[in-house]
């Protein structure tokens, strides 16, 4: 018993490592990959063809965000912000509009507790532009990367300071939440998730996607605590071995008892986010003044992003170089 004990403490370093390897992720790359690709069947005809051509792309590029965040000093506060950091719910003394927010909290404060909704506004303009260029490579390089920061802010441990449940003895929950859950039932999903649509203002939009997330938080942290009432150590953990690796994962039964609880939120998450980023992509395109497509789908297929795969093979290399 005592073996065992001794056992499930030294992996629990092992899989806290992992845990804080993966926290700042937004969803798991199973989950990014999955939003953007099906993001793509939400779209218009007019979009589909051009979108559907190059789902590989948009797939595998899910999660190009998370992997800059090593090498690209301002890339990390994208994926969330802290909103609670700065009061209590509905936050009214954050100013929405990022200029009147840096006016009054300071552009270091804002970086500091995140700024997801601000730089989903200002990829959207990107995107829009773009399209306005029908500059095929720019199109997809930056729906994939306005993919993931729409995503992220679906996630609703990525609205709090309390983002993997560090504050409340629940270290691991982040992970846990985004990955674990929908990796084990992910399969079951319903992916059949409504059109695209027009987004009046993708600020407040965004917005209201933060806010929606927060107001999850409790949720996410109370069930698990519930939960642990009734699971032993033993029955809340397994051991898994990937590859050379033994890890420390939540068990099954645990995971789909916590999803029970919370009544499937990660797939309802999870399916908004689909809807979400189609309609972000729809409205950059609307935005742009709808150019036809159809002339692009000749051009040549998209390069490998210089600025950030590319950038961060070349930085890699670099380190491991010196
Ligand atoms: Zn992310």
């Amino acid at each position: 018993m005592l073996k065992t004990k001794n056992i499930f403490i030294a992996l629990g370093i092992i899989s806290i490592s992992i845990c804080t390897i993966h926290i700042s992720l937004g969803w798991g790359f199973w989950a990014h990959e999955r939003i953007n690709r099906m993001a793509i069947f939400c779209l218009p005809e007019d979009m589909q063809c051009l979108f559907k051509q190059n789902i590989e792309y948009l797939t595998h590029h899910a999660t190009d965000p998370d992997k800059r965040r090593n090498v690209v000093k301002d890339e990390a506060p994208r994926h969330y912000i802290d909103i609670d950091h700065y009061g209590k719910y509905p936050f009214d003394s954050v100013p929405r509009k990022w200029k009147d927010a840096v006016a009054k909290l300071s552009e270091d404060t804002l970086k500091a507790y995140g700024i997801v909704p601000w730089y989903v506004e200002k990829m959207t303009y990107r995107l829009t532009e773009a399209f306005k260029q029908k500059d095929k490579n720019e199109i997809f390089k930056l729906a994939a990367d306005l993919g993931h920061y729409v995503a992220d802010a679906h996630v609703p441990l990525h609205t709090t300071e309390n983002y993997n449940g560090q504050l409340t003895n629940q270290v691991g929950i982040h992970n846990f939440w985004e990955s674990r859950v929908p990796e084990l039932l992910g399969e079951h999903y319903d992916y059949l998730v409504g059109k695209a649509e027009y987004i009046d203002k993708p600020l407040k939009k965004i917005w209201q996607i933060v806010l929606e997330s927060n107001a999850e938080v409790d949720s996410v942290l109370k069930y698990e605590k519930q939960l642990n009432e009734n699971f032993s150590e033993e029955r809340k953990y397994t051991i898994e071995t990937k590859g050379h690796q033994t890890v420390k994962i939540y068990s099954d039964e645990f995971t789909i008892a916590y999803n029970k609880l919370l009544n499937n939120m990660a797939e309802r998450r999870l399916r908004s986010s689909i809807q979400d980023v189609a309609s972000f992509w729809y409205t950059a395109w609307i935005n742009a003044g709808q150019p036809d497509l159809h002339d692009l789908l000749e051009k040549e297929t998209v390069i490998e992003n210089k600025d950030s795969i590319g950038l961060i093979q070349q930085k890699l290399k670099g380190h491991t170089d010196n």
